[in-house]
């Protein structure tokens, strides 16, 4: 058995009616911490998931800022602005609530709100100095698992993203509750629901950081995936599918925090950068040309895999079962459909072919034009 390092977020809840019982929930974690920064979108507000957690906090005796300007994509001089905002209230804890946006910001602002370490000098791996503000996380969504993964991404230009990856982003509670997704759109639940999927599929064949806790937390998060997002797009209504879907999304984020995402999601990227295609939505659309490209050395992963979810074990089984979820589930399969064509596909593979961070994860080692022949085949 190889040396291994795994980290997560120490206090997991799940459980429906959960985010009611926010502020007893969180009392351990937040100690005497009473000045509460909550950050969030206008989504989630209009939507009114966060209005009974804030009046219970208030109850409880907190007293709360809220942060609602998140975009999704947050962009750095948004993510800065709420920082200075926290740091003028005095914020002694941060709430992050909602998408991956929002969490994503939330954590960058529980460090920035110490004002110890300036933004420009925490992009990269391992970058952050600083210990955070104690920091709580509810997703809203059931697809990037940023409630327990140590990345955070930043717009930090037209088309470009930086990353963090520190495990000072790490939180120090993960709050779920299945009810918070009850009223997701039907193709957002089915996005993000495959993209869940991608990244559970690749934990489980990163070259490098692969182990025994990622691998066993993948393979739980492909079964639960797997049988729950069809039933939660048939029926948005369908508790026990919901709630499917946001723990295998969870375990999923675990996997991936530890051992990184690969070549789906590096083909992904540009769709989002220049094209704006969401997250969830680019990885799905990109995975089957990847897989196939992979599945001569990743042949024995992607049967594992396969046998776990019940199919015959084989990589082949495993690629007609993804799109045949896409399919069911009326996600786009071709670059075409969101507006990307022929003329676009050499500027977003040089994007790829430039991605030293994720790439060397893929099981395979991808070249310019081996990109392109992907990006080709998904016209
Ligand atoms: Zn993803």
């Amino acid at each position: 058995m190889s040396a291994f390092e795994f980290r997560t977020v120490p206090h997991i809840v799940f459980g429906e009616g959960t985010s009611r019982q926010l502020a007893e929930k969180a009392a351990p974690v937040l100690k005497s911490a009473r000045r509460l920064f909550v950050v969030t979108d206008k989504g989630v507000r209009a939507a009114g998931l966060i209005d009974a957690p804030l009046a219970a906090l208030e109850a409880a005796g907190f007293t709360l800022e809220t942060y609602d300007d998140v975009v999704a994509d947050p962009p750095e001089a948004m993510v800065l602005e709420a920082s200075a905002r926290a740091k003028a209230f005095g914020a002694e804890a941060v709430l992050g609530f909602g998408g991956g946006s929002p969490m994503d910001t939330a954590k960058i602002v529980a460090l920035l709100a110490t004002g110890d370490q300036p933004l420009s000098e925490m992009y990269g791996v391992d970058k952050v100095r600083v210990t955070g503000l104690p920091l709580i996380l509810v997703p809203t969504t059931a697809g990037t698992g940023s409630e327990v993964t140590s990345v955070a991404v930043i717009t930090t230009g037209a088309t470009s993203k930086r990353g963090i990856a520190s495990g000072a982003l790490y939180g120090q509670m993960a709050l779920l509750d299945p009810e918070l997704t009850r009223g997701l759109p039907r193709h957002a639940t089915a996005a993000t629901g495959i993209d869940a999927m991608v990244h559970a599929i690749e934990a489980y064949t990163n070259k490098r950081s692969k182990n025994p806790v990622s691998d066993a937390l993948a393979l739980t998060a492909m079964k639960l995936l797997q049988g729950a997002i069809e039933r939660a797009c048939a029926d948005g209504n369908d508790m026990a599918a919901r709630g499917d879907m946001l723990l295998g999304a969870m375990l999923a984020g675990q996997a991936f925090s530890n051992s990184p995402v690969g070549g789906v999601h590096a083909m992904a990227y540009p769709l989002g950068g220049i094209f704006h295609v969401p997250h969830g939505l680019s990885n799905s659309v990109v995975l089957p040309p990847v897989l196939r490209f992979n599945a001569p050395v990743a042949e024995a992963q992607y049967s594992e895999i396969a046998g776990h979810i019940g199919l015959k074990p084989s990589s082949a089984a495993l690629i007609d079962e993804m799109e045949r979820i896409a399919e069911a589930v009326g996600i786009e399969r071709r670059l075409s459909q969101l507006g990307i064509s022929h003329n676009d596909v050499p500027r977003m593979a040089e994007d790829v072919a430039a991605n030293d961070r994720l790439l060397p994860n893929n099981p395979r080692e991808m070249g310019y034009d081996d990109i392109v022949a992907m990006y080709e085949e998904i016209l």
